[in-house]
């Protein structure tokens, strides 16, 4: 089915709004008003200043007229934007979150890999997250769970939930060892059934990181496009191995089944070769199929060092060398000696692997979403996890002039919102500022906006983001944390039971 257009859900509001207005029109006001600010809604093009009434948690009026508000802050020199959406995210808890949102985030969706028990993950997260989140079905975890020798894993991974616990890392020290084992076809067909169960617990599409399991073999990664093509669920992935015939086979494998399509960064995937994997996303765009892909703004990739991404062979594959490694917990370069010795313990490392023009010509390209991969807290973690979208309009737009303001917007707010809304039908009240939409509201200094982490010093909030809204409540305010709200509410997919 067609999603309506916002417009027209928004009628509804409209009319009430309206029919109010007529007889109490003086007596309107706003839980919050934002007072002169330049709003921008990528979806309408309104470019304008204009003052924004905020009522329960929705955008009730945008005009040029005086609003009356139970809180007006004045927002003149200021941007008014959607709050940024963004689908790639590890850092899950309320620490990575608060990063996120000095970065403008106000939604936070963990697709790529996925999260575990995740009817069990979303009932933790309910009534205490700062802004939104949800996260897709997590293939390698449901393919685990289908394999009857690793079921001490799974209760594992589940009491991992229960106490907040659980990462990408503390999964691979579980279930690594089944990463690396082929399926009876049984089995094949008994991980089908769960990711059907774990969409109908909610998740959104499914994660499919096949580039940590690279041994699977292509019939049992087809049939997950297949299940993915017969349901319309969004299949999310990075990619086998970096290198253009990796993107190849994901491509070929959604045209063949109709499986909607969403690679992450695409630019660690392709490397020197972006130019031409962004054309053939385009290519299959053209031709009417439903393939789009993201990239993170900077030249160094983040992962564990225990991953299949070390596998022999892979300094020919990524083009780097032990030096190119920086640990994550120390910041120092690897060698040979340290390399193997980190490796057992996975340590999460950064690789300096990736040239400054593939990143630009990456972000300015049509289409291309951004999306932060941001990691687990850590005092070194890869920047990307606190300064993502500030970057983009900090560096990109304003310093070295990419793109423009308004285009780097779309890439953040409307582009993922779409993208997603055809299976998280909720996600067509977020990425606008439009009447009826989602409170979910950003404020921030465009000649000032610039990310401050760094690969040397680390995790720091940006600077530049005055006001955060989620869903009408402030979680930023003059550049501080709010303290005790909690106003993130749980994306969940179309399948939810
Ligand atoms: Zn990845």
């Amino acid at each position: 089915m067609k999603p309506k257009p916002l417009k027209l859900i928004l009628c509804l509001f409209l009319t009430l709004y309206y029919g109010f207005e007529s007889t109490a029109q003086t007596t309107i006001q706003f839980d919050i008003v934002l007072e002169g600010g330049r709003v921008i809604d990528p979806e309408t093009k309104l470019d304008a200043i204009r003052n924004v009434g905020i009522q329960n948690g929705r955008i009730m009026m945008i005009s040029s007229d005086a609003l009356v508000g139970k809180e007006t802050i004045k927002v003149s020199g200021m941007v008014v934007a959607p709050g940024f959406i963004d689908l790639h995210v590890h850092g899950m808890t309320n620490v990575e979150q608060e990063y996120q949102l000095h970065d403008g985030v106000t939604t936070a969706l963990e697709l790529e890999w996925g999260i575990e028990h995740i009817g069990a993950w979303y009932a933790s997260r309910q009534g205490n997250a700062l802004i939104h989140y949800g996260a897709s079905v997590c293939w390698p975890f449901e393919r685990m769970k289908a394999m009857a020798r690793y079921q001490d894993g799974v209760d594992e991974l589940l009491d991992l939930v229960h106490k907040k616990e659980i990462t990408i890392q503390s999964f691979f020290h579980i279930g690594g060892p089944s990463f690396k084992e082929d399926q009876t076809p049984e089995e094949s067909d008994k991980t089908l059934a769960n990711i059907k169960s774990a969409l109908d617990e909610g998740g959104i599409g499914i994660g499919v990181p096949i580039g940590y399991l690279p041994d699977t073999k292509p019939a049992e990664m087809y049939s997950v496009f297949e299940l993915a093509g017969e349901l319309g669920a969004l299949v999310f992935t990075h990619t086998r191995h970096s290198g253009i015939l990796s993107i190849q086979e994901v491509i070929a494998n959604a045209m063949l089944t109709g499986a909607p399509l969403h690679i992450v960064h695409i630019n660690s995937m392709s490397l020197g070769q972006i130019d031409f994997a962004l054309k053939m996303v385009s290519a299959a765009g053209w031709k009417g199929f439903d393939i789009t892909t993201e990239l993170y703004p900077y030249t160094a990739a983040s992962t564990g060092l225990m991953t299949a991404m070390f596998n022999e062979g892979w300094q020919e594959k990524l083009g780097i060398d032990y030096g190119d490694l920086q640990l994550v917990a120390t910041g120092e370069r690897l060698t040979q000696e340290t390399f193997a010795r980190n490796r057992r313990t996975n340590q999460y490392v950064i690789m300096h692997m990736m040239q400054p023009e593939w990143i630009a010509r990456g972000i300015a390209a049509p289409g291309v979403i951004i999306g932060s991969d941001g990691m687990p807290y850590s005092k070194l973690a890869h920047p990307r996890t606190a300064g993502t979208f500030s970057r983009v309009l900090g560096k990109y737009v304003r310093e070295d002039q990419v793109l423009d303001l308004n285009t780097a917007i779309e890439k953040m707010t409307l582009l993922p919102a779409k993208r997603l809304e055809g299976i998280a039908p909720m996600m067509r009240f977020k990425g606008r500022i439009q009447v009826g939409a989602d409170a979910d509201i950003i404020v921030f200094d465009p000649d000032t906006i610039i990310d401050k982490a760094t690969f040397e010093k680390g995790l720091e909030f940006s600077e530049g983001i005055e006001y955060v809204l989620v869903n009408g409540t402030f979680v930023l305010r003059k550049g501080e944390t709010v303290s005790n709200v909690f106003p993130g509410k749980a994306v969940y997919g179309k399948f939810k039971k």
